[in-house]
């Protein structure tokens, strides 16, 4: 059975005093209000060694947002997927489309970083997702395909099987507009039967696809009930912990 899953994506919000506030207050609802779901949050790099001294990890896993696509040496400025396990960290979020768009990260970048990242044992939140433009010339199947194909397809089934996917349509990330559950459902059950086609249907059912975009509590519990989402990816509701909780309630 593929696990639920709601990762919040902190981006580059917080210093590091209220982010160490934030992580304790949903550390400390969530061990006395167990989730009916994995939980995550995904941090800035310099969060993570303190929060991770605190985390039950047990409740709530953590992730970082990126690493680099060397192992290690004169990068300067870099975060090597084994600093990120040195902290503590079990996630790395890769493929965003902030850094796809922002920081020019391309298939193959993104399959280097991918492979490190499992190299040193990290699960990874691989995100892919089409543009408006794409959306509105009716692309999005061809552009998730080509994003699975150039960074992830590569992998052996058995490493396949450490990837969290999260489908994240890019005209829909901190827009306050949503897919509708029908227009994520569709393409979500699509990326699982191009997993099917790649690696056996067992493959793909066990495969854990995550809807981000726009996600709150009060769309999570709709999108949430389909039967090939399994979970969100959430930026802004996840700044806030009785946002974040909201949403993991949706499970429930
Ligand atoms: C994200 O950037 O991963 C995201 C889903 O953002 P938001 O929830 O703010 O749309």
């Amino acid at each position: 059975m593929r696990k639920k899953i709601v990762a919040g994506n902190w981006k580059m919000n917080m210093n590091l005093q209220d982010g160490i506030a934030l992580a304790k207050e949903l550390n400390e609802t969530l061990t006395q209000d167990k989730p009916n779901c994995g939980v995550v949050i995904c941090t800035p790099f310099i969060h993570l060694a303190s929060i991770a001294q605190f985390l039950n990890q047990d409740v709530i896993g953590l992730g970082a947002e990126n690493c680099a696509d060397k192992e290690k040496g004169a990068y300067t400025g870099e975060v090597s997927a084994e600093m990120v396990k040195s902290t503590g960290a079990q996630y790395v979020i890769l493929g965003h489309s902030e850094r796809r768009g922002y920081y020019n990260e391309t298939p193959e970048i993104l399959k280097e970083k991918v492979l490190l990242a499992l190299k040193n044992d990290l699960k990874v939140i691989f995100c892919i997702g089409e543009s408006l433009e794409e959306r509105e010339a009716n692309k999005q199947n061809e552009v998730v395909k080509a994003e699975l194909e150039g960074s992830v397809f590569n992998l052996s089934a058995e490493d396949f099987g450490k990837i969290i996917i999260a489908y994240e349509p890019i005209w829909a990330i901190g827009t306050g507009k949503t897919a509708t559950s029908d227009q994520a459902e569709e393409i979500h059950a699509y990326i699982r039967s191009i997993i099917a086609d790649k690696y056996g249907k067992q493959v793909a059912d066990d495969t854990t696809i995550l809807y981000g975009g726009s996600c709150k509590a009060s769309n999570a519990p709709e999108l949430f009930a389909k039967p090939d989402i399994d979970g969100g990816l959430i930026g802004g509701a996840s700044l806030k912990a009785a946002d974040f909780k909201g949403i993991i309630d949706a499970w429930k």
